[in-house]
């Protein structure tokens, strides 16, 4: 076969841009192509681009410590000129609740023991001592807002919560996925916009390259499917769906920018909250707003989006609901007549586990089903993925054999057979944005 490139990464949001340039890194010859006109323009750009460290494995704190030494050393991480300057990480804290359903964060604080991330327990008064504003009354399990019992308190107080020193998000998530294409660009890999893949190449059994909607073809014997809310398409495009126990589909989330409490500096005094009591995260958002995004509780309807390049993107009563229950927990907070924020799309896979992997048609790869959390893990996500496919390029059976890959800072091994697309649903789960 000839070959234009050694790999096609599809997509150009953090977690592709993070392939192509790990992989670029390992000596591939790469092309990411986007159908949108720059990188990080698609789910990438409105994401909440938190980067929190509790999640309740081991495996999963490893995994969002070791982005971290990347996102708070980004510049060296990046080891390029970027004219657009870089995304900053912007350190808050956060605040965690303990809900029954969390089991009172028993596993969070053993896998945070585990990996040696210092956090610290409060009561409710160290609740109050930490944010003033607080209203620590428990209000949970969350209820839709039709429901009589919807804002009233279930109880006294919510059992405590966990505060995490290490913990903020990142400015701009597109001028991120920016960054990396420069650092990508510095070492030899290539980017083409506004080039949508409509047909994966294939010849005697093995991925060939793609075909873009203009009708040219780019041949390469790698092609990894990054395509976020869209990875389903690619799948199908590729006849790999049906190969797969774990698979993919689109979800709409709203979040909601809404004014901080008047006479509060939000951008000084507020955090990271993650509060399943009331079934929403928060942090604080420029201009003294205050971000607002669903924890998925059980009671809310999911809308499942069949067509991601046409479905509803307007605001939908969910976003009075989120303001509300968040309203719950921080005193003051107004309930504006006009809805600001955002609606896109998750990329949800049936145990809300993402899926790095190959797949059964040789030479084709995904990254995808990463679910409303993987943002912070792009860097890790990255070079796993060009791990996983530099060793099954040279005949390693992933499939047979789970690769381990090494995170250097954590230094712990990344089990990456986790993330298979042949696993059973992971009944640990949350099956919600938490992980
Ligand atoms: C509302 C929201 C809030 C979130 N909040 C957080 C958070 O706080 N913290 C966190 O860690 N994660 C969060 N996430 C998740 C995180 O944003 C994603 O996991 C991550 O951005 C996915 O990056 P990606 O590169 O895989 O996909 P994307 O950024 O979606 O990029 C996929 C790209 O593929 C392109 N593409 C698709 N189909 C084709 C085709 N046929 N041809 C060519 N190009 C194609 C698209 O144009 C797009 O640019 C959030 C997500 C959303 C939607």
């Amino acid at each position: 076969m000839t070959k234009d490139y050694d790999a096609i990464v599809i997509g150009t949001g953090i977690i592709g841009t993070c392939t192509g340039f790990e992989l670029a890194k390992r000596g591939f010859k790469t092309l990411n192509v986007d159908k949108l006109p720059a990188a990080g323009y698609g789910s990438t750009s409105n994401t909440c681009a938190i980067i929190r460290l509790h999640y309740s494995t081991p495996a999963g704190v490893a995994m969002a410590r070791e982005s971290y030494f990347y996102w708070i050393d980004w510049g060296k991480y990046i080891g390029a000129y970027d004219e657009s300057g870089y995304a900053k990480y912007i350190n808050t804290g956060c605040l965690v609740t303990k809900t029954e359903k969390n089991h009172y964060l028993a596993n969070v604080m053993a896998s945070l023991d585990e990996l040696n991330v210092v956090y610290e327990e409060l009561d409710a008064e160290g609740m109050r001592r930490r944010l003033g504003l607080i209203d620590t009354r428990a209000y949970g399990p969350p209820v839709a807002a039709a429901d009589p019992g919807f804002g009233k308190p279930t109880g006294d107080d919510v059992a405590g919560a966990v505060y995490i020193p290490e913990s903020g998000y990142i400015n701009d998530p597109q001028l991120s996925c920016h960054n990396v294409q420069r650092g990508c660009e510095a070492i030899g890999g290539e980017f083409r916009f506004n080039a949508e893949v409509v047909e994966i190449l294939q010849e005697s059994g093995r991925t060939e390259g793609v075909r873009l909607a203009d009708g040219s073809e780019i041949r390469a014997p790698v092609v990894v499917n990054v395509g976020g809310p869209h990875s389903f398409v690619i799948n199908r495009m590729a006849g790999v769906e049906e190969g797969m126990n774990i698979k993919t589909r689109a979800l709409k989330q709203e979040v909601c920018h809404v004014p901080a409490p008047e006479g509060i500096d939000y951008n000084a005094l507020g955090m990271l909250i993650s509060d399943g009591d009331v079934g929403c995260y928060s942090r604080p958002e420029v201009g003294n707003h205050i971000l607002i995004g669903s924890e998925d509780p059980p009671c809310d309807d999911f809308e499942w989006v069949a067509d991601p390049d046409n479905y509803d993107n307007t605001f939908s009563g969910q976003w009075q609901t989120q303001v509300m229950r968040e309203a719950q927990r921080l005193q003051g907070l107004p309930i504006p007549e006009t809805q600001q924020g955002l609606v896109d799309l998750y990329d949800v896979s049936d145990d809300w586990i993402p899926i790095y992997d190959k797949s059964d048609l040789p030479g084709f790869y995904m990254a995808v089903g990463t679910s409303g959390n993987q943002y912070k893990n792009g860097p890790v996500a990255g070079q796993l993925m060009a791990h996983l496919i530099e060793r099954v390029e040279g005949g390693h059976d992933h499939d047979a054999e789970p690769l381990q890959f090494h995170m250097k800072y954590v230094d712990r091994d990344c089990d990456v057979g986790f993330f298979s697309r042949l696993r059973t649903i992971n009944p640990d789960s949350s099956f919600s944005v938490i992980g």
